[in-house]
Formats: C-alpha cells, sequence, structure tokens
C-alpha cells in the first residue's frame, strides 16, 4: 500500500524557514528593523501558502486511499487493462493506489462524452502505466484532461479522421473515447492513444518537447539518439515494430516508441533489445519479464515484418499539437 506522502518534504519546508530566516536577518542589516519585518511577513505568507496547498493534497491523498481499492474498479481493470495484468501483485496494489491518487488530483472532462468511472480507469491506467517505476512521480506537468466524443480535426470538429489525441505544453491532454476504448481492447498491436500522449508530457521541458525523455543523462540522451538515428530507415521501410508515424519527427519517435515498449514488449526485447533496455530503465518497469513470467512466448517470425504490418496502413494514429 502506498502512503500519502507530503508533496513538500520535510527537509524542504526546513530550507524554506531557514531561508526566510535568513533573508529577513539580511534585509535588517541593510535597511533596518521596519524591512526585515516586511520581509518576515511575506515570507510567513508565503510558507503558509505552501503549507497550506501541501496540507491539502496531503489530506486529499489520504482520503483516496483511506478505503480499499473498490473491487467493481478492480472488474474493470482485470478486463480492459493488460499491463496490469502482467503485473507481480505488489506492484499492482501499487498500480491501484496510483490509480486513485491521480483521479483524486487530475480533472477528467468529459466534452459531449459522460464520464463514467469505465472512462476513468482507462485514463487514469494510461497515465499510471508510464509512472508505475518511479514511487514519488506526481505528474505536476499534467493540468486536465479531456475526453471527446470521437477523432477530431485541427479545428476540434468531431468525426473527421485526423486526431485522437494530443498532448498540449501547458498539461491539457485531449483523447478521443473510441481511440482510448479501441486501445485497451487490443493490447498488443503498439497503438495506444493515451500511452502515445502521457508519453509528450514525459517529454516537456516547461513549454518545450524536444524527443529526449526528462530525467535522461547526457549519456543516455547520446545513447537514444543514436538508437534513433537507426531505428529511423528501418522505421520508413516498414521493417520495424516501431510505426513508422514516428519517423518524421523526434518527439514522435519518443511516443511511439512508449506504445511499441508496453504494448509489445517481447516482441520489442527481441527485435529492438538496445532500445527496450533503455526504455526499461528508464522507466524502471520490465514488462516483458512479465510476460516471460505469465507464460507468454512470442511465435516465430513465418513473413517479414514489412508484409505482417501492410493491413495497418491507413490507420488513425494519434498526433500531438507542439507549440499552439
Ligand atoms: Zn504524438
Amino acid at each position: 500500500m502506498r502512503t500519502a506522502p507530503s508533496p513538500i518534504p520535510p527537509l524542504a519546508w526546513a530550507g524554506l524557514i531557514l531561508g526566510a530566516g535568513i533573508a529577513s536577518g539580511l534585509v535588517g542589516l541593510f535597511a533596518g528593523l521596519s524591512g526585515a519585518l516586511v520581509v518576515l511577513a511575506l515570507a510567513t505568507l508565503i510558507v503558509a501558502i505552501l503549507a497550506w496547498r501541501s496540507a491539502t493534497r496531503w489530506l486529499a491523498r489520504r482520503a483516496a486511499l483511506a478505503t480499499p481499492f473498490p473491487e467493481a474498479w478492480r472488474s474493470v481493470l482485470r478486463q480492459w487493462c493488460d499491463h496490469y495484468n502482467r503485473l507481480p501483485d505488489e506492484l499492482r496494489s501499487r498500480f491501484e493506489d496510483d490509480v486513485r491518487i491521480l483521479l483524486a488530483e487530475k480533472p477528467i472532462t468529459g466534452v459531449g462524452v459522460e464520464v463514467i468511472d469505465e472512462l476513468r480507469l482507462l485514463v487514469a491506467a494510461s497515465a499510471v502505466t508510464l509512472s508505475l517505476g518511479w514511487p514519488t512521480y506526481d505528474w505536476e506537468q499534467l493540468n486536465e484532461i479531456l475526453l471527446y466524443p470521437d477523432d477530431f480535426d485541427r479545428d476540434y470538429e468531431f468525426g473527421e479522421d485526423d486526431l485522437s489525441g494530443e498532448a498540449h505544453p501547458w498539461g491539457t491532454v485531449i483523447l478521443s473515447v473510441p481511440a482510448l476504448c479501441q486501445s485497451f481492447r487490443d493490447p498488443d498491436d503498439a497503438y495506444h492513444v493515451g500511452f502515445h500522449e502521457f508519453a509528450h508530457l514525459l517529454d516537456l521541458e516547461q513549454t518545450h518537447f524536444d524527443g529526449i525523455p526528462l530525467g535522461f543523462d547526457d549519456a543516455a540522451a547520446r545513447r537514444w539518439v543514436e538508437i534513433r538515428e537507426r531505428e529511423i530507415p528501418q522505421m520508413l521501410r516498414g521493417e520495424s515494430l516501431l510505426d513508422e508515424y514516428g519517423a518524421h519527427d523526434p518527439v514522435e519517435f519518443l511516443a511511439v516508441a512508449v506504445e511499441a515498449f508496453f504494448e509489445t514488449a517481447l516482441s520489442m526485447r527481441r527485435d529492438h533489445r538496445e532500445l527496450y533496455e533503455l526504455l526499461a530503465a528508464y522507466f524502471q518497469q520490465d514488462p516483458a519479464a512479465w510476460d516471460d513470467a505469465r507464460g507468454l512466448t512470442l511465435k516465430p517470425r513465418v513473413r517479414p515484418l514489412a508484409s505482417r504490418r501492410a493491413g495497418r496502413t491507413g490507420r488513425r494514429r494519434p498526433r500531438s499539437r507542439l507549440s499552439t
């Protein structure tokens, strides 16, 4: 069971209070007692606001985790979420807690869609699949999720075969409900609009996407770029597990690679081992090992990749608007 940690750890609180005291003292040296009192009052106000926000969040998390995970929600995850089913028991418990925390903290709004519990769970499961290996991760850059009743175009007209999802740099993720349901319904085709759009947010530094996962050190970033440059020609020839959609833009390469990592873990490990290992280390998750443990095996290839993928041409792909 995950606890409900304070979003601001005690050490940070000590630093804030100490900083406020030092700032007041320094101002007092140069501007006298009244100046020091003004600075102290301002610092106290800021610390009080932060403390209030932190306490509110802590209480919301504690309330979200106060009761056992609803059995009806567990049934939905068992029925729809392949990643949940492959997890070892202790991680499945953390997955359930993370789902509840995300649902408690991130608003999900339907636009012409009734946001029923099943949909909320599919949204949360999409994000939590990516962040499960990071116990203190909070999706700080995610502000809200909008659910649309259908695919849409760039003017946000529904029913157009253009976009099935978007991730905006200000923290809004849009998901088409039919595309989201189809993503969970077919768990091993390397297509998942939820994984795709939330993966874009892992790449978001302030208002900028650059295609390098946040948190990579220089060596990992160099390795990532080398692998990407090697993979792209294969993707363009249709000889890769990774969808050709990701070959034209480094930002989309990351999102497509994340989709394939979680949806086709065994094939990724066999055919793209270096990329698989880099992503497994990054996500602190080993989905292929968990598929091994539940007895899944890969069939030998009987046809070239290009011909196996031929039937998928013309399939709708999720896209992301990067800077509007
Ligand atoms: Zn995208």
